[in-house]
């Protein structure tokens, strides 16, 4: 029955498009983090959104589930298939064409499996600006980005994912596309619609295409790496950044010295401004769209008041652009560097700002009083009040797989006491997938999980969208098998 199934699909989009053997199909049945790995009965490479909708069609007949896949950097194991009801991984990489850009009314037009920094550089070519920006642009599609409404550096200013998209395409679970490629900034046509494809981590379509805007070019911008000796004081420059230069501030990120140092222990070609160490660190950006501004000077004038108040211990505000870019690279280089170091346990965690010492504080406190021997990290965009704790162990650290997963659920539980006794998020950026969909049905209460699964029902009846993401499976969820399905026929 199997090979069946895939050669009806092998004869749909062509046998160069399928990978079905084991050794072809190893990347597209793993997580980036090496966390999760399960098993699909192929991957599919789909040219145009014809060809997406031929293949869920397929698929919805036969009772196959499909796990959409961009570049497969997502942090929690959404785009990863698990062991159980067949599927197969829909690979949107062949859909990279960018169908329009338009300066007039600041929108250009994608496809799923556009490279976010294939997109950035388009909009460059029209002297416009994309802002999404985050460690994974050169390999992330901008599909993956939108399912995951993801985050980044630029939050601060440009806001996340959501707040970037006008029009979605999208391939419904039933085949049907859903055309909303509106370029409107104003359209009340009843429910937003693509509002519900945007973060569903592909529960409940295959986006295909979006709408995205864009923004003026900052013609000038200054970069600035400071220390600071505690989180309350980095929070005070941020207040002061923030009322005298208002929007221009487009990004403020903090890095704790534990997750500095560990990046230079194991990132190569970078280089420390600071001779001295500090307790924390953080790099701020200043851009303008208006030319001849001088925001280094600003820059300056408002790091050196806030080292004369005691607030900063040092800083540096780089001239060139390639010491500039240097800066960039240590915050960008902190996911390979603890993925080289070892296992992480990882929080994506939104507190708001005046809770953020108290987050920080208590985190680790209690993460060292159950494990003495996690290296506890912070790192995170700090100026839109996210930041990632994460509790890093060596690679010898645990027995087995097992023994890890343990002491992770109970660093997650401690983490989501105190990330929701301060009214805070547990998935800021990164998601649900399989990583946090445990703690989102503890902690997702009153209506709020029954909402979500009415949506997913609405929408997905057979359940066959990347099942036993977000949602945790029901056991009456399992999809049907091809076999069980095929035979009542
Ligand atoms: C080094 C590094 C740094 C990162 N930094 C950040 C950061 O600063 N901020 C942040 O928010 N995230 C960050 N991330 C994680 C981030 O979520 C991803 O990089 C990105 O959003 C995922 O894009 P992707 O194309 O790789 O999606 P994938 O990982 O392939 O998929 C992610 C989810 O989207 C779904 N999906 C993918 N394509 C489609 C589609 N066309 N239609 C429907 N569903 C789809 C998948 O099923 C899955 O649920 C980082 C990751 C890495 C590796």
């Amino acid at each position: 029955m199997l090979p069946d199934f895939v050669g009806r699909l092998s004869a749909l989009l062509g046998p160069a498009q399928i990978v079905a053997d084991p050794h072809g199909l190893a990347p597209y049945v793993q997580d980036w983090r090496g966390r999760y790995s399960g098993t699909a009965l192929c991957a599919v490479f789909p040219r145009i959104t014809a060809e997406v909708s031929a293949v869920v069609q397929v698929c919805a007949e036969a009772g196959v589930a499909i796990v959409p896949q961009g570049g497969n950097t997502g942090m929690c194991g959404a785009a990863t298939p698990e062991a159980g009801p067949p599927c197969i991984v829909l690979r949107l990489d062949r859909m990279n064409r960018v169908r329009s850009v338009n300066p007039l009314d600041n929108t250009m037009v994608v496809e799923a499996g556009c490279i976010l920094a294939d997109i950035q550089t388009a909009a460059d070519g029209v002297d416009r600006l994309f802002p999404l920006s985050l460690g994974a642009e050169g390999s992330c599609q901008i599909g993956g980005t939108i399912s995951t409404n993801a985050g980044g550096t630029a939050v601060l200013r440009y806001g996340p994912m959501r707040d970037l998209v006008l029009g979605i395409e999208a391939v419904l679970p039933d085949g049907r596309v859903l055309n909303k490629l509106t370029r409107l900034r104003k359209d009340n046509t009843g429910y937003a619609l693509k509002q519900l494809f945007i973060g569903a981590e592909g529960t409940l379509g295959v986006i295909t295409a979006a709408v995205l805007k864009l923004f003026p070019k900052p013609r000038t911008s200054a970069v600035a790496m400071a220390t600071a000796d505690s989180v309350e004081n980095a929070l005070g420059v941020l207040a002061r950044l923030r009322g005298e230069v208002g929007d221009r501030l487009s990004a403020f990120e903090i890095i704790s010295h534990s997750q500095y140092d560990l990046v230079f222990a194991h990132m190569d070609n970078l280089t420390s401004p600071f001779a001295a160490p500090a307790g924390w660190y953080v790099l701020i950006e200043l851009s303008d769209t208006l030319a001849g501004i001088d925001l280094l000077a600003v820059m300056e004038r408002i790091l050196g008041e806030a080292i004369e108040r005691g607030e900063l211990e040092d800083a540096v505000v780089p001239t060139s652009e390639a010491k500039a870019q240097m800066l960039w690279r240590i915050r960008h280089s902190v996911s390979e560097a603890n993925k080289r170091a070892g296992l992480s346990v990882s929080h994506d965690t939104a507190v708001p700002l005046d809770r953020q010492p108290e987050f920080v504080a208590e985190t680790e406190r209690r993460i060292r009083a159950l494990r003495p021997d996690a290296n506890v990290l912070f790192v995170g965009h700090i100026g839109d009040g996210n930041i990632h704790a994460i509790a890093h162990f060596g690679h010898a650290a645990f027995p087995d797989a097992a023994a890890f997963e343990g002491v992770a659920s109970q660093i997650n539980q401690i983490v989501d006491d105190v990330t929701i006794a301060l009214e805070g998020s547990i998935s800021a950026e990164h998601g649900i997938g399989i990583s946090n969909r445990k703690r989102l049905a503890q902690i997702a209460a009153g209506p709020e999980l029954d909402v979500m699964r009415r949506i997913k029902d609405a929408i997905d009846p057979q359940r066959l969208m990347n099942p036993g993401k977000v949602l945790m499976p029901l056991r009456s969820e399992q999809p049907v098998r091809i076999a069980a399905k095929r035979s009542r026929k």
